[in-house]
């Protein structure tokens, strides 16, 4: 019997780059391979990088080094590379390392298996870093998913905003939106093949817009696929939060009261110089119109500290909204100067240590107001969609509002919604009772 070859997919970055990689997994699958957890085991090993910050970027050129040595000791190893470094940095990358036979870029994942098969037919090094190729070519019915219970589906590619320290125009290019019959037609599919759960993915994906159809109108369209327990979608921008888009939160049962809304700074001077296109009072406003239409939504949101200039005082008035709005999750980031964005021009003038102190400050806050608001919660009833099993009869989910719940349960309840009693809470998760096995 011959055996198969096997490929192993390092990823890092957003869950864009998540999805990203379970299409090329799902075409390296249709090729004949099968997937590998050891690259040491692997015949191919796709590494999908990531540019947003510095560190994430260099993550690449380590794991090149790693790779390396695994290819010099004479495996056979053929290694791709793929994602916004590669759409970055194009093929400087093949100067700094020559070992690797397989580049695309951000639009052309779906070119994976054919230009390895070149490869292995001795036609020699393959690139397609073409930005204008399409995005959406490939079967989303070919996508590997990486969980059986949630789905990420990338309804928008690219961004039109052109913050001053963002990356992301340059690697994934304008906005390019999917229609939304085809975005229908895929939630269907995953539902028919028992998806609990579908994650919308765009890098600002309330900007959707498909001829007449906007972001709420295209919640509605997919919250009214037969068989869906849970829609969720991110990442949102607070420029293009409408009333249609709360009352679609409020409105739609299968939409789950959770919104992933990036402030990044709440001084005035900061926002406008990088051109985020609101200042603080309209963040507050936004916030102020999705709480009156869902009092108990969830909101979510990324910080950036240490942009350039920012002072002692400035940074005080980011602590302060951290601490008046209450998120139910934050991440904070490091400024990291970028390549191409208008930002590098400014001098990076916050030292390491101090932006470092300032995300301790600001995770320190979020991890108690967090530990608070889960404290809060002991005692009450929550339907938990149960999407991973541990050991030791242990299984884990999330509720409505994206907390995650640790709780004894049967492993046959991956994939259910389950009444789930809280008994216990720490600053990341929350522990359970089953309360009833009703199954939704
Ligand atoms: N498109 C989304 C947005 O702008 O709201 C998210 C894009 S990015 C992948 C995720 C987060 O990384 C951003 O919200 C921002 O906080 C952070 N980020 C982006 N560029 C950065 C930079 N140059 N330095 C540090 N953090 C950065």
């Amino acid at each position: 019997m011959a055996f198969k070859k096997r490929f192993h997919i390092e990823t890092f970055g957003c869950q864009m780059n998540v999805n990203d990689s379970e299409k090329v997994a799902g075409l390296l699958s249709r090729a004949g391979y099968e997937s590998t957890d050891d690259p040491g085991h692997a015949d191919f090993v796709f590494v999908n990088t990531c540019a947003v910050r510095e560190k994430a970027s260099e993550k690449l050129y380590h794991q090149l080094g790693r790779l390396r040595k695994l290819k010099r000791a004479g495996s056979g190893l053929r290694i791709g590379v793929g994602g916004c470094v590669a759409q970055l940095d194009g093929t400087r990358i093949l100067d700094r390392a020559p070992e690797v036979d397989v580049l695309v870029g951000t639009h052309t994942f779906g070119q994976v298996a054919e230009l390895l098969e070149r490869v292995e037919n001795g036609q020699g090094r393959q690139v397609d870093l073409d930005r204008k190729a399409d995005a959406f070519r490939s079967d989303p019915e070919a996508v590997a998913h990486s969980s059986t219970v949630r789905a990420f589906v990338t309804v928008m590619e690219g961004c039109n905003h052109v913050c001053s320290f963002c990356v992301v125009p340059r690697t994934r290019g304008p906005e390019v939106n999917r229609s939304p019959d085809d975005v229908v037609a895929e939630v269907r599919s995953l539902v028919g093949r028992g998806f609990a759960e579908v994650m919308l993915l765009g890098q600002t994906i309330d900007a959707y817009r498909h001829e007449d159809v906007d972001f709420a109108g295209l919640l509605a369209r997919v919250a009214d696929v037969p068989g869906l327990a849970r829609l969720r979608f991110t990442t949102s921008h607070p420029e293009h939060v409408t009333a249609a888009l709360a009352e679609a939160l409020r409105d739609l049962p299968t939409v789950c009261p959770y919104l992933h809304l990036p402030v990044q700074s709440a001084s005035d001077r900061v926002l406008a110089s990088m051109r985020r296109g609101y200042t603080r009072a309209q963040y507050l406003d936004t916030i102020a119109l999705l709480r009156d239409r869902v009092p108990d939504l969830a909101i979510s949101s990324d910080v950036i500290v240490g942009y350039p200039g920012e002072t002692e005082a400035e940074f005080q008035e980011t602590v302060d909204l951290v601490a008046n709005l209450g998120f139910a999750g934050l991440f904070v980031f490091a400024y990291s100067p970028r390549p191409g964005t208008t930002a590098r021009l400014l001098v990076d003038d916050v030292p390491a240590e101090e932006k470092s102190r300032r995300i301790a400050v600001l995770n320190g806050l979020q991890q108690r107001q967090q530990l608070a608001a889960n404290q809060a919660r002991v005692g009450s009833r929550e339907s938990v969609l149960v999407d991973a099993v541990g050991g030791g009869g242990v299984v884990t989910g999330r509720t409505r509002h994206f907390r995650i719940v640790h709780f004894e349960a049967p492993p046959e309840t991956l994939g259910r919604t389950v009444e789930v009693e809280i008994v216990g809470a720490g600053a990341n998760s929350l522990q359970g009772r089953l309360a009833q096995q009703a199954i939704h």
